[in-house]
């Protein structure tokens, strides 16, 4: 069908300021405002075996978004709604396509906190969060966006609606096929509504910066915290050297750093208070009593102090912003394995592409270390050399994965094979075309084998 052909078709189910061309024009980009409408979107597009692609918040990392080809985009910016609001489970129904930062608004003021939190918070979708089962800052206390999930709703490629709204906490009849949906990155439905799991927000926290001369040093630290605060450690990340320094200056704009910039390391770990117990100032410095080898620190406790630090941390999109091009990476494996992986890394890219700038941050205590590698598009095929060197040293290390948070997209798939056998690639394969028989919804998103 031509896109002619294929716009009244949409403009009858959504109305026709709802169909809007795509940015570069040639495509067109639908905004369904309910479940039915998604619905009517899909069925058509199946119908008619027009490839579709959803689009959140467009903030993900691995190109799952990209629009090519005849291709519509159907986009969940109008499901953004709270639907309904439990206290008493503390469970909260919302569209997809509302942003993270609202439902931690809506929290707020039923206060209430939720678990899911990350930089992107204030452009991406619940939707999206769910479709890439997103992760952050606090996936040590909270768990990834699946641990954050009671229900969802989503629609078929075929139109059908899947609906298990009703949050119960137990419910082990059959599969527990909303699990599917979470990490799918659009390929098995249109994730439009979900339950989202709330709970009481920290009485008072406290972050504290630290400087540390070695990655040995840092997980001795972690080992710390984790013992002393116990449930009360919401959050622990880690910055190497340049990416403190850069992104601090960038993020907090010439203001002066917490610490100075000269150390090797940084971690940056939140702690909150124990209610009627200790304070979480209190706690977090009774942990780190008697450590003697951490040169430097600074503490937080308000709430301006702490979102500067947080800047810090949360400043990646500035070092993007200061590149031509900045390749963006997201590996997991066993944190004792980060020192001499990152020092892989970084021997492998001074030998083959010295040119090149490379930031070094992540989840501590999750094993999730992100590379942003920057280069000035001078060098021929330097996106091939520094993904050699990512992986070429990854792929000695297990259990290890190309991609811990950001999923699979256009931009990993042919690195899969890396990370997953040719059994488990063949299971995604054969769950996909139970779902979506046509193959139209993301097909840019492909789950392939080495041998493929
Ligand atoms: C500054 C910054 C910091 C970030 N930090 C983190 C981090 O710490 N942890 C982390 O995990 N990620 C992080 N990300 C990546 C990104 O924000 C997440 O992947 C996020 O979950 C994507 O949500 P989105 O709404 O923007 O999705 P999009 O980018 O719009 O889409 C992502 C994928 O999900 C699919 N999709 C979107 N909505 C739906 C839906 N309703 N139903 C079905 N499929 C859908 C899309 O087709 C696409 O394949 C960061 C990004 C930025 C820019």
């Amino acid at each position: 069908m031509t896109i002619e052909e294929i716009r009244p078709a949409l403009e009858a189910i959504v109305g026709a300021a709802h169909v809007l061309s795509s940015p570069d024009g040639p495509r067109l980009v639908v905004r369904p405002g309910t479940t039915d409408e998604v619905s009517g979107c899909l069925a058509f597009a199946n119908r008619h075996s027009i490839p579709v692609v959803t689009l959140g918040g467009l903030t993900g990392l691995v190109r799952g978004t990209e629009l090519f080809g005849n291709v519509v985009g159907i986009s969940t910016e109008r499901l953004n709604g709270v639907l309904d609001f439990d206290p008493l489970r503390r469970q909260v129904t919302v569209g997809a396509g509302i942003k993270l930062e609202e439902v931690h608004r809506f929290a707020e003021r039923h206060d209430l906190r939720y678990g899911v939190n990350f930089g992107a918070r204030g452009s991406c979708s619940i939707g999206g969060n769910i479709a890439t089962n997103a992760g952050g800052n606090s996936v040590l206390r909270f768990g990834m966006t699946r641990a954050n999930i009671a229900g969802l709703e989503a629609v078929l490629a075929d139109g059908r609606v899947l609906s298990d709204l009703g949050g119960l906490v137990k419910n082990n009849t059959g599969y527990d096929l909303k699990q599917l949906f979470i990490g799918s990155e659009g390929s098995l439905g249109i994730i439009t509504k979900a339950v989202l799991k709330l709970s009481r927000p920290s009485v008072d926290t406290a972050s504290v910066l630290l400087a540390l001369d070695s990655l040995d040093d840092a997980l001795a630290v972690m080992s710390v915290l984790e013992l002393k605060c116990g449930v009360s450690l919401l959050a622990m990340e880690i910055m190497w050297n340049r990416y403190f320094k850069t992104a601090g200056a960038l993020a907090l704009r010439g203001s002066p750093l917490p610490l100075a910039d000269h150390h090797p390391l940084y971690i940056l770990a939140q702690v909150e208070g124990a209610g009627n117990g200790p304070s979480a100032e209190d706690l977090v410095l009774g942990a780190l009593e008697g450590i003697d080898f951490i040169p430097d620190s600074a503490l937080a406790s308000s709430q301006a102090q702490q979102e500067a630090f947080w800047s810090i941390r949360d400043g990646s999109e500035y070092i993007e912003a200061s590149h031509p091009t900045v390749l963006s990476f997201d590996v997991s494996m066993r944190p004792q394995d980060y020192s001499t992986y990152v020092a892989g890394v970084e021997d492998a890219l001074s030998r083959r592409l010295p040119e090149a700038i490379s930031y070094y941050f992540g989840h501590l205590a999750d094993g999730n270390v992100h590379f942003m590698i920057a280069h000035d598009n001078s060098i021929d095929h330097a996106d091939e050399i520094i993904e050699a060197c990512v992986y070429e040293t990854l792929s000695v290390y297990w259990p290890s994965s190309v991609s811990a948070e950001h999923g699979i997209g256009l931009e990993k798939a042919e690195h899969l094979w890396r990370s997953r056998s040719e059994e488990e690639i063949a299971v995604m394969n054969a769950v996909r075309k139970t779902f979506d028989p046509n193959g139209i919804l993301n097909p840019h998103i492909q789950y392939r084998s080495r041998l493929d």
